[in-house]
């Protein structure tokens, strides 16, 4: 069994600047994470795809986020970033270790861990970070056809659509971004949403283009629909506005509509969760649960969003509040700390 003084289960952005907290005050930390550094990034985002954040407010642990260009970070750009941040600071992050069981014991924390390899491996820990993110499954219709192989729940890279005729649903950011990127990638675009338009909440910067290709043809869109039922040959749109169902012969289909939060280890570590958004319970002040020696970061601590409310920008200040708490000593001086040491 390995032990540490702190383990963080999850190196996304938070779960990493929560570790760079800890480290600055040579806190024996380590971070475990099922995926690459970054996963959510690396495996949700399509190539190429650009932040809605500017990068200032995407750097973690005070590290400047330079991009090409000085536009907004893309996929690419922000997971060298934080291959970068990682590096710098000498972060240990072991990659596509998987936690799969978690328990308190009476002197901290117990993992259990399966590599890529499918080897098994123990670690504990006196405290322990949950920065877990809350994208980790993908919604579900819950109708016939959607395991089958020509479906999907994310996009992917657009090329491979090319000549194909590809059904979109959902009315959201990466639904409508996914439409106008299969259009230009060559694709005969079809796009199924619940609303009677595109959602005016859609930013700026994709919906009056996707109105355009919309009105000028280009793509087809079926508002006020839903997926019925899908088969290898065709998906069956249900109208919601009580028109006939739509036959539609689809080569591709992607279900863009959402991601959830998995609640497994925090079940396993008997959080109480939100019976809602399943959100664990924690003190605001330190990010501790009500287990004590638990804590929560990042989006984690949101449970299922369905607007995003809690997101990069605003929950860099989770880390120096579990720094201050762990360590005993206060964000002010952790700073302090980090700067006198630079200069
Ligand atoms: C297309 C798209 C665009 C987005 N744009 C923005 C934006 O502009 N600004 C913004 O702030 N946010 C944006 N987001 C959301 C952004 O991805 C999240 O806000 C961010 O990743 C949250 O960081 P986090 O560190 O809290 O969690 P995550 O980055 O989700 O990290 C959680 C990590 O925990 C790991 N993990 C989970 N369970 C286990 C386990 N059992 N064992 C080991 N590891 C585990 C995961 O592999 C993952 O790496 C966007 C999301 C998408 C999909």
């Amino acid at each position: 069994m390995e032990h540490h003084d702190t383990i963080v289960i999850g190196a996304g952005p938070i779960g990493l600047e929560t570790a760079a907290g800890l480290l600055a005050h040579e806190h024996s930390t380590l971070v475990l994470d099922s995926g690459p550094i970054g996963s959510t990034i690396a495996t949700l985002f399509p190539p190429a795809t650009r932040f809605f954040s500017s990068p200032d407010r995407l750097e973690i642990a005070g590290i400047r986020c330079p991009t090409f260009a000085e536009e907004k970070a893309n996929r690419e750009e922000y997971l060298a970033y934080l291959r970068g941040v990682v590096d710098t600071l000498s972060i240990p992050v072991r990659t596509f270790h998987t936690v799969r069981d978690a328990r308190a014991t009476p002197s901290g924390f117990e993992l259990e861990v399966a590599e890529r390899s499918g080897r098994g491996r123990r670690f504990s820990a006196r405290t322990l970070v949950l920065a877990t993110g809350g994208m980790g499954r993908t919604r579900a219709l819950g109708i016939e056809g959607e395991t089958l192989p020509h479906v999907r729940h994310d996009l992917g890279d657009p090329h491979q659509y090319h000549g194909r005729r590809v059904l979109i649903v959902g009315g959201r950011n990466s639904a409508c971004e996914a439409a106008i990127r299969c259009w230009r990638a060559g694709a005969d675009v079809h796009l199924s949403h619940r609303g009677p338009e595109v959602n005016e909440r859609v930013k700026y910067w994709i919906r009056p283009e996707l109105l355009a290709l919309i009105e000028e043809g280009r793509i087809t869109a079926y508002p006020e629909s839903v997926p019925a039922r899908i088969d290898r040959e065709q998906v069956t749109l249900h109208s919601l506005s009580g028109e006939a169902p739509i036959p539609l012969e689809v080569d591709d289909i992607l279900l863009m509509i959402g991601y959830e939060h998995d609640p497994q280890l925090m079940r396993q570590l008997d959080l109480p969760l939100d019976p809602v958004t399943l959100a664990p319970t924690f003190d605001e002040r330190t990010m501790e649960t009500s287990v004590p020696g638990l804590y929560v970061a990042g989006t984690a601590t949101a449970g299922t969003q369905d607007r995003f409310r809690v997101y990069i920008e605003n929950c860099h200040v989770h880390a120096q509040r579990i720094a201050s708490a762990i360590t005993g000593i206060d964000g002010t001086t952790i700073s302090e700390h980090r700067r006198l040491e630079e200069s």
